[in-house]
């Protein structure tokens, strides 16, 4: 009978794995967080960029991008007054909001920054 050859896994890459799948499980309160992100949501993201298609953030470096995402100036991390709040909305590029969430999320497999430096200096400020 064929027996299968052994599969090398280097120390700890059960656990490495093992914490992967805990970061991007379905829990219900990203479940419920995504959920926001409704028909709604798009149509009035879409007029929204249309009515303010430049990136706040590039703007403010003298740049001129487009922007492509109505981002949440505070993350409303499910709070639905804020998801909402048209004051808590601003228009940025892809650039800055992957940098900008990466910085106060912990989004893309980073990890969230301790509280004390949360509202610290970024580099395009
Ligand atoms: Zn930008």
């Amino acid at each position: 009978m064929p027996t299968r050859p052994p599969i090398h896994r280097p120390a700890g890459a059960r656990r490495a794995t093992l914490q992967k799948q805990a970061m991007y499980a379905r829990t219900p309160e990203r479940q419920q967080r995504q959920s926001m992100y409704d028909h709604a949501w798009r149509v009035y993201s879409r007029r929204r960029l249309d009515a303010n298609p430049y990136c706040v953030r590039c703007a403010r470096l003298g740049r001129l991008r487009l922007a492509v995402v109505t981002d949440h100036i505070k993350p409303h991390r499910g709070d639905a007054e804020l998801f909402r709040n048209t004051e808590n909305h601003q228009s940025l590029c892809k650039r800055c909001h992957d940098r900008k969430t990466r910085l106060e999320d912990g989004g893309f497999g980073a990890h969230a920054p301790r509280s004390s430096s949360r509202h610290g200096p970024t580099r395009d400020g």
